[in-house]
């Protein structure tokens, strides 16, 4: 039965991961190498209590409760000692995943389920850092963790099916809807999602269409929350780019290389709402996107 689980890496996923596990009543130890980031987490998930008690779905009494079940450690070792389950959301960096996840299998319990919650990294290649690659799954949360719904699960190659169905169980606890995929470039989510984005931006750099209505049409004529360009900015200019690169490479398909345009922003700090300007400009209090000026006649 998983109850205590550790949540590695207090960043954006990290702080949701961890409220939804004590929402839900598990016991979660937070863990990261940054002092400064875990006590900025704890003030997030406490923020985010706050919101959902002003919206009413989360009472004074809820909060607390969860809180209670919620502790913090700089110490990986000390984090994963009495884990059911691992859930790893540090840096998206390939060597600090492999090291930590080597880091964990020496440190948890042999019953311990690994997950991981990268948007691109290969599962099977995490699991194969650690002596228990039938204990090794993908976890992939979106963001903002309390709110979005959905949980792609990722098989990595020796994923024991077992596990698979506690992790699918679990999901359904947190009251998310799991979806199992199997490990290959971008899993399911980010192999259609970001080819689309790069067309996106392939439109743009062509000059088919400016910034305003490439967003418009996709967001009327689609129905979709949010346009490509607008989305991008969002998730991280940077970040889109890394997982271009990642399908690129590992499918070794033309159609997945990044627009030189893309490349140009993230070689520029243009990296979108985290730096404050990519398609548009983010200025502290304001509601109203502004396209950059980059990209303005
Ligand atoms: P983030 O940069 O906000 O946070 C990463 C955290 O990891 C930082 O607090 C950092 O101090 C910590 N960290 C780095 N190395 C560590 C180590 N060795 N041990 C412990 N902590 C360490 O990143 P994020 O956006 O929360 O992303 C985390 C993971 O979630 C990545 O794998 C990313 O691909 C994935 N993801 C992100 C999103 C998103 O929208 N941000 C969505 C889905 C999945």
């Amino acid at each position: 039965m998983i109850q205590n689980v550790a949540v590695i890496g207090a960043g954006t996923m990290g702080n949701g991961i961890a409220h939804v596990f004590i929402q839900h009543h598990y016991n979660v130890v937070l863990a990261d190498i940054s002092q400064p980031q875990l006590e900025k987490a704890v003030a997030t998930i406490h923020k985010n209590f706050d919101r959902q008690i002003s919206k009413g779905t989360v009472t004074e009494e809820q909060k607390q409760q969860a809180l209670s079940l919620l502790t913090t450690s700089s110490s990986i070792k000390e984090a994963v000692s009495k884990a059911d389950l691992v859930i790893e959301a540090a840096t998206e960096n390939e060597t600090i995943k492999l090291n930590l996840f080597a880091e964990i299998d020496k440190a948890a319990p042999a019953h311990a389920i690994l997950a991981s919650n990268t948007s691109s990294i290969s599962i099977t290649k995490i699991a194969a850092a650690t002596t228990r690659p039938a204990f090794v799954i993908g976890m992939h949360f979106m963001n903002p963790v309390p709110v979005m719904k959905l949980v792609e699960i990722i098989n990595g190659y020796a994923t024991d099916r077992a596990v698979t169905e506690k992790i699918i169980t679990l999901s359904e606890q947190l009251n998310k809807v799991p979806c199992v995929v199997n490990d290959y470039p971008g899993f399911i989510a980010n192999r259609i999602l970001m080819p689309m984005i790069n067309e996106a931006i392939f439109s743009l750099y062509e000059g088919i269409a400016g910034v305003h209505e490439i967003d418009t049409i996709m967001k009327l004529g689609m129905a979709h929350p949010m346009g490509p360009l607008q989305l991008a900015d969002f998730i991280g200019l940077d970040v889109c780019l890394s997982i271009l690169n990642v399908l690129h490479e590992g499918f070794g398909n033309p159609k997945y290389a990044p627009c030189p345009l893309l490349k140009k922003m993230v070689t520029a700090g243009k990296l979108g709402v985290k730096s404050g300007e990519g398609f548009y400009i983010y200025s502290k209090g304001s509601k109203e996107l502004v396209v950059s000026k980059s990209f303005s006649v």
